[in-house]
């Protein structure tokens, strides 16, 4: 009972840090660094936006960047505004996606951040589009640093997909194959910039693979993508 009153009062008062749950602060310093802790050392490993790959990769899969694994409080931060809506942390974690643009290092001109599309019934079951969100704070965080970028919600799902949750990697591709779609009059805007795909998570790739194949089918060019998190095992690659 008082576990459902939490999350109950959650939706209107933030009740402590949403990664740690340290009380009198939305988010702490040490859960803000775990988003975005560039140019930082931890447990060995070097922090900060990294080039991930899933295992196996989606044919058609761009450069991913993501910023940070999607463990502790990374996920509870995540979760807390996807699902309980704490919209004022659409900003650190903008901060956080558009440190993994930079990552990416898309090249000069204009950047189009594309955000992958949530299924109508989710966003409307959540009451809010949290991907664009972050997309909007992220690009927000670009242009403040110089780099011309826009939030360009080209995407849409042109049929219904099943939850991904529970499939596995190639049952994602097939539920996803063909699924999105530039809507009309989106191709003429993809010629305006460079394209960078951006979502909260990656898990399979099996999303953004899509993603990369509707934009290109219509004449965008993908230079890659970002996303906030993503699976720990999407680390392990060696790039050098
Ligand atoms: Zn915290």
């Amino acid at each position: 009972m008082r576990g459902l009153w939490r999350e109950f009062a959650g939706l209107v008062l933030p009740v402590g840090c949403a990664g740690c749950g340290r009380p009198r602060t939305e988010l702490c310093e040490e859960c803000a660094r775990s988003l975005c802790a560039e140019g930082g050392q931890a447990a060995g490993r070097r922090r900060g936006p990294r080039r991930v790959r899933p295992s196996p990769a989606p044919p058609g899969l761009p450069r991913v960047y993501a910023a940070a694994a999607y463990a502790d409080a990374v996920r509870a931060i995540l979760l807390a505004h996807k699902e309980r809506g704490a919209l004022v942390l659409a900003a650190p974690l903008g901060r956080a996606l558009a440190g993994a643009v930079r990552g990416l290092r898309p090249g000069s001109g204009p950047l189009l951040l594309i955000p992958v599309p949530s299924a109508p019934r989710a966003v409307a079951g959540r009451g809010h589009d949290p991907v664009r969100r972050i997309a909007l704070a992220a690009a927000r965080e670009l242009r403040r640093g110089g780099t011309g970028a826009r939030v360009l919600a080209a995407l849409r799902q042109r049929r219904t997909v099943i939850d991904q949750a529970g499939l596995g990697a190639r049952q994602r591709q097939l539920n996803l194959a063909g699924a999105l779609e530039v809507v009309g009059g989106g191709g003429r805007l993809l010629r305006d910039g460079r394209v960078v795909l951006v979502d909260d998570l990656m898990t399979t790739g099996a999303s953004l693979a899509e993603a990369a194949r509707a934009v290109g089918e219509a004449g965008g060019r993908v230079a890659g993508a970002a996303v906030v998190a993503a699976s720990p095992s999407a680390f392990e690659i060696n790039w050098n």
